[in-house]
């Protein structure tokens, strides 16, 4: 039995563990990959207070040592139910644990868009990939492309520059969603070329992706040849498992007040699987404050 269960590891999960802890309650963290979440993907974080500059992956890891070393308990595992009687949640998980809470917090974060395109996720592995930083290195001196026009993908392509021979950037509007000193960096990299207002239609490679068909808004289409491909098209929420428990909103991310509170007495939630304007790492952190905070009072009055 622990007062508190934080299901997901990334940023926003984290924090929300290590304010619990410090506020003296028992509080076990749940992941079921990578402590860290999509912060390790980063490259570089360049926009946190205080923090010049340090990869994804450090940040990732100071977190986590700053947890355990608070002695917040912590399981590599995957959350596969959830119930509530009275005022105890029951959690079980694929490794057939069951672990007991008087609150929960969901932080599961969110996972990557898919294009839709036949055979992607075939070639996920081979030839398509979501993080530069986790298979950039497969494709040193090769030919890649990565499709989006947001912070990421533009962050993704200035990492790829400097392993790559060449990267292709393609956007499926004529402007960027990015942040404009990412537009400006990448404009200065010679071996980044932009294509803006096309799609990739089609995907072609026996069992490794070797090309892509690109479609530009005027309807005419090229082929491409191509070593890799990321994809950066932004993310989806992971919160099928709590659609019986709190509202979703109808893209699947999880409604919370400002107190990060759902509609069911005990369950908060924060990070990228909350409906909210901005995700960023700030927001994460700020949101694992809140809820662990609030889940804090809720269990003081229970
Ligand atoms: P995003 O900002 O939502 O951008 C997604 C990009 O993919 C947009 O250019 C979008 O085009 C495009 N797109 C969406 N669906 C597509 C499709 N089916 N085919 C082709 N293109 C498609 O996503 P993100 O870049 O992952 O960023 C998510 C959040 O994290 C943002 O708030 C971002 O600011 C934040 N973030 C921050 C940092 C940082 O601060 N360093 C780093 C990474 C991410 P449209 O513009 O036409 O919709």
């Amino acid at each position: 039995m622990h007062d508190i269960i934080v299901i997901g590891g990334g940023p926003a999960g984290m924090t929300a563990a290590l304010y619990a802890k410090r506020a003296g309650k028992s509080v076990l963290l749940i992941e079921k990959n990578t402590f860290g979440g999509q912060i390790t993907w980063s490259h570089k974080v360049e926009n946190y207070p205080a923090i010049s500059s340090l990869s994804g992956l450090e940040w990732g890891d100071q977190m986590f040592s700053q947890i355990e070393a608070l002695g917040v308990e912590y399981e590599l595992d995957e959350v596969t139910s959830i119930t509530k009687k009275d005022d105890l949640f029951t959690l079980t998980t694929a490794f057939g644990a069951i672990y007991e809470a008087k609150a929960i917090i969901l932080a599961t974060g969110a996972k990557p868009k898919r294009l839709g395109l036949e055979g992607e996720e075939d070639y996920i592995g081979c030839g398509i990939s979501f993080c530069a930083v986790c298979d950039g290195e497969f494709y040193r001196q090769k030919d890649v492309a990565i499709i989006g026009g947001g912070n990421t993908a533009l962050g993704e392509a200035l990492y790829l520059a400097d392993i790559c021979r060449s990267v292709t950037l393609i956007v499926r509007r004529d402007s960027y969603r990015a942040d404009l000193p990412l537009v400006d960096a990448i404009s200065k990299r010679d071996n980044i070329r932009q294509v803006m207002s096309a799609r990739v239609s089609a995907l072609h490679g026996q069992e490794t992706l070797s090309g892509v068909t690109l479609t530009y808004a005027d309807g005419k289409s090229e082929l491409m040849a191509l070593d890799g491909l990321f994809i950066a098209i932004g993310h989806s929420p992971e919160n099928e498992l709590f659609s019986g428990l709190i509202a979703l909103t109808e893209d699947g991310y999880a409604n919370a007040d400002e107190t990060c509170a759902t509609i069911t007495p005990g369950v908060f939630v924060a990070g990228d699987c909350r409906q909210k304007q901005v995700r960023q790492l700030t927001t994460a952190v700020s949101d694992g404050t809140i809820s662990a905070l609030a889940a804090c009072r809720y269990i003081d009055h229970l």
